[in-house]
């Protein structure tokens, strides 16, 4: 080794070691007659000292020449400091350094290497080498570490075994564009790159593996959205011979063992709930159970006092944000432009304040008496101090803009605290999902999905009101993960492509081969899979996925570092049969 500890590790018992350490030059302080250099590598920072005096002169000057990240080795005696630093583990002592050696000379680099940089996020992606060098990022990047290996060890410890899958396969459907790779020795013949392995683990079960997992990239073509990444890792999982109860137990258990293990806490039960409820109660399918706020339908108290807008609306639905009557017109007028912001689109919005005296001040109060308002405060029972928020219109998009607002609520009253974690299984969504555009039905979750046993029979009479033998996991209103009980039956699966608008012919040429192995014993079996990027953004208290991925891609889909996509030459477009650009 070329170093007998780390820069984190020397404390004031070591005192008087002879030691040599190795890392980078995180700061020059150079008073002329003593120079101060901050030694830094991953695992801390240590001060070396040159001092005039007991220090040889060529050494002084030789510490005097050193830069920002120059990488050096220093090797020396570890004394007490006289003026000691209480906010770095190693700040009792300093190396006052004997032999100086400079492994590699560094360029000024472009923004501060320090937990808060100054660089721009387009600058340190360009340089994402050296942005790894600052510990808030490498933190995040360890933390990914911790993950994966608790996630295995968990998965090993249930008896799942880790198998990889082919990336150059065919399409997966899972709803996205595939990505394609042109296969030279075919010409005009392309691979696709795995949405998920999705088909394959579905073969294993075929194949008698019983318990499958893999930490495995993911690749889908979508259109550019803030934090989406073009490939991402998923933690997949397949089990055979069990029921949906079996795997949301083995999984809580997943969730659980990594929230122990890695961030130290117990989240407490995994409530239940059905996609309606997700629905009616939240507006959405990942609703953020951190906080109450829970939707009230107000259609019968509200319609039929002459306030058309609410008469002619489908749904009148409402929230109580606890304690916010003393709003100003002014925070009301902002809410209202919230709501009305064209991604949010609702037309806009009543307000009731609940005031603490028990009267009622409402925007709608030419149509509605006191006890009229007070029957409303009654159903979402709200205390006085309380402001009710109530929008209407169809019940598909209010719920949504309602979501929004009930979301944007608990962000200004603080109940979405990123250290507080509350997770939540959606259950029974609907199987399908009816396309205004293509007018047909899509998969909602894939169309390897088997529907409730309970529900089989409407197949066909009415395929809209099948549900889905599929679940989602949902931490902090967000999708953490989603799977299914699979279809296992070979005819069943051919069913289920014809709802979804495939001929036989097409089913059989793109998913042949999985029907086909349906007819060799396959067990029942399901599985699931979680998004590890963002699981981890979430354990780390971030939003952004891109933090933890080493390598990211950006907002558009490139790789500003290796500067990727980019062009490939006529010759390499040549040899792969697609012609020759213009
Ligand atoms: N393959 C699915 C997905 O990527 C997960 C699953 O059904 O297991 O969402």
């Amino acid at each position: 080794m070329l170093r007998s500890h780390t820069c984190g590790e020397l404390r004031i018992d070591d005192a008087n070691k002879e030691v040599t350490l190795c890392g980078w030059v995180q700061k020059v302080r150079d008073k002329g007659s003593v120079i101060w250099v901050d030694l830094r590598d991953r695992t801390g920072i240590t001060q070396l000292i040159f001092e005039e005096g007991s220090t040889e002169e060529e050494l002084l000057k030789s510490a005097a020449r050193l830069g920002r990240e120059y990488v050096i080795r220093a090797k020396g005696l570890v004394v007490e400091r006289h003026s000691k630093n209480d906010k770095i583990p190693t700040g009792d002592i300093e190396i006052k350094v004997s032999s100086l050696d400079v492994l590699n000379a560094s360029k000024t680099p472009p923004f501060t290497i320090e937990d808060d940089s100054d660089g721009g996020e387009d600058l340190r992606m360009k340089y994402r080498y050296l942005d790894i060098r600052r510990n808030t990022v490498r933190q995040k990047i360890e933390l990914r570490h911790k993950m994966m290996r608790e996630t295995r060890k968990y998965l090993d410890a249930h008896e799942f075994t880790e198998v990889e899958t082919p990336v150059l396969i065919k399409s997966t459907p899972e709803g996205a564009r595939d990505f394609v790779v042109p296969s030279r020795l075919n010409p005009g013949q392309f691979y696709a790159l795995p949405q998920s392995p999705q088909t394959f683990k579905q073969l294993l079960m075929v194949a008698g593996l019983d318990r499958y997992f893999q930490i495995v990239k993911c690749f889908r073509d979508e259109d550019f959205r803030a934090d989406r990444q073009p490939e991402f890792t998923q933690i997949d999982c397949e089990m055979s011979f069990v029921e949906r109860e079996d795997i949301l137990s083995t999984f809580e258990g997943l969730i659980h063992h990594l929230f122990r293990e890695v961030r130290g806490i117990e989240i407490g039960e995994i409530e239940r709930m059905s996609y309606e409820d997700a629905m009616r109660l939240y507006g959405s399918d990942k609703p953020d159970t951190r906080f109450d706020m829970k939707f009230t339908e107000l259609n019968d108290l509200a319609q039929g006092k002459g306030f058309n807008v609410f008469d002619s609306a489908e749904l009148v639905v409402g929230i109580c944000a606890p304690g916010c009557a003393d709003y100003s017109r002014k925070q009301l007028d902002a809410l209202t432009d919230y709501v009305k912001r064209p991604q949010i689109g609702a037309k806009g919005l009543v307000y009731i304040k609940c005031n603490p005296d028990g009267t009622y001040k409402s925007s709608v109060d030419k149509f509605y008496s006191q006890d009229d308002l007070g029957e409303w405060a009654n159903k979402l029972d709200a205390e006085p101090g309380d402001l009710l928020l109530i929008l209407s219109g169809d019940k598909d998009h209010t719920r949504r803009a309602l979501n929004e607002l009930r979301l944007h609520m608990g962000n200004e009253l603080g109940l979405r605290d990123k250290n507080s974690f509350k997770a939540l299984w959606v259950l029974d969504f609907p199987l399908l999902e009816w396309d205004e555009e293509t007018n047909r039905y899509h998969a909602m979750h894939h169309p390897f999905t088997s529907p409730r046993p309970e529900d089989r029979d409407k197949l066909f009479d009415n395929p809209g009101a099948v549900r889905a033998n599929a679940y989602d996991l949902v931490i902090n209103g967000m999708e953490a993960g989603g799977g299914s009980i699979r279809i296992h039956d070979r005819e069943l699966q051919k069913e289920m492509f014809k709802l979804l608008g495939f001929t036989d012919d097409e089913a059989q040429e793109q998913f042949g081969f999985l029907m086909d192995a349906f007819e060799f014993g396959a067990p029942p079996h399901g599985g699931i899979a979680f998004g590890f990027d963002r699981l981890c953004a979430l354990f780390g208290g971030s939003e952004s996925i891109r933090d933890y991925i080493a390598f990211p891609k950006n907002n558009a889909g490139r790789d500003v570092m290796i500067d990727t996509p980019s062009v490939i030459s006529e010759d390499q477009l040549k040899e792969l049969g697609l012609g020759i650009r213009d």
